[in-house]
């Protein structure tokens, strides 16, 4: 094969790439930015709020009806001849489990990522697995993506240690690879029995790969933006995720608004929490 044939296929391989990505982010609609290069893109109102006709609870504080937990969601799976299914902390739970060598990764790890921050925390972050940084140092969102993160909870006035970061992977997949179904399914179980001890107001999925995971959805990271979900009672956000961001700057303005809406929901939560006590 010629060099030209060779640079021509490269190409069309990264062309390809943009173009899965895209479809993963914003479904079958192809957006391309009208704005010439360099110029900051008009400002957008926030995204209109869609109101859901499935499984709807009543509309939230903000007007915004949460969809209920789906059935797959309100009937967890039982373990019960897991050791880790009886776990009473999340240190317990770490320690049972930080062998775990059910799927491949266990294999090509270096290090068992399962979780940082508060066992308090009222929200929880869930990414999508570990990359290589995280992986050498056992601890989710440390890299590149992980700093990002920490601007951007700043940014809304919350610290890292206030709240949970983990994964919906507890392992490094290689070459940071998305998950596979059956590593999904093997280590997913580990991020229910860690919610449930956890017990989060606050959940914010990053990226689309968390989210259609924990809600058993198969919507446009687009589509998921902006809304209330529910995982098992407790309220869902999606946003983009930051290694997303690092690529795609343009995208920091509507997670600006994403996490904004964050800090709006949880000020009201906690406004209502004072009032009743
Ligand atoms: N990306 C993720 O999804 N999780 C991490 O921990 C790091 C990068």
């Amino acid at each position: 094969m010629s060099s030209i044939d060779n640079e021509l296929k490269e190409v069309l391989h990264n062309i390809q790439q943009v173009l899965i990505q895209e479809k993963g982010l914003f479904g079958d609609t192809l957006y391309v930015d009208p704005e010439p290069e360099g110029k900051e893109p008009e400002e957008q109102p926030m995204p209109a709020r869609k109101k859901t006709t499935v499984g709807e609870e009543g509309p939230d504080l903000f007007g915004f009806v949460v969809p209920k937990a789906t059935p797959q969601q309100e009937q967890l799976p039982s373990y019960p001849n897991e050791p880790w299914v009886s776990a009473r902390s999340l240190a317990e739970l770490d320690s049972i489990i930080c062998d775990c060598v059910k799927c491949p990764l266990g294999q090509t790890r270096t290090k068992f990522v399962f979780g940082v921050g508060s066992p308090d925390a009222d929200i929880v972050f869930i990414g999508e697995a570990p990359g290589a940084d995280e992986d050498a140092q056992g601890e989710p969102f440390v890299g590149r993506a992980g700093q990002l993160l920490n601007k951007i909870l700043e940014a809304i006035r919350f610290k890292r240690e206030d709240v949970y970061i983990c994964n919906i992977l507890k392992c490094r997949p290689p070459n940071n690879r998305d998950p596979e179904p059956v590593e999904i399914d093997t280590c997913e179980p580990y991020l229910w029995k860690q919610l449930e001890l956890l017990k989060p107001k606050i959940i914010v999925c990053l990226g689309r790969i968390a989210a259609i995971t924990l809600l058993r959805i198969n919507e446009s990271l687009n589509n998921m933006r902006g809304k209330l979900y529910s995982y098992r009672g407790v309220k869902v956000l999606v946003t983009y995720h930051p290694a997303a961001l690092l690529r795609n700057p343009q995208w920091k303005k509507p997670t600006w608004e994403d996490v904004q809406f964050l800090r709006k929901i949880y000020d009201q939560m906690k406004a209502e929490e004072d009032e009743a006590s």
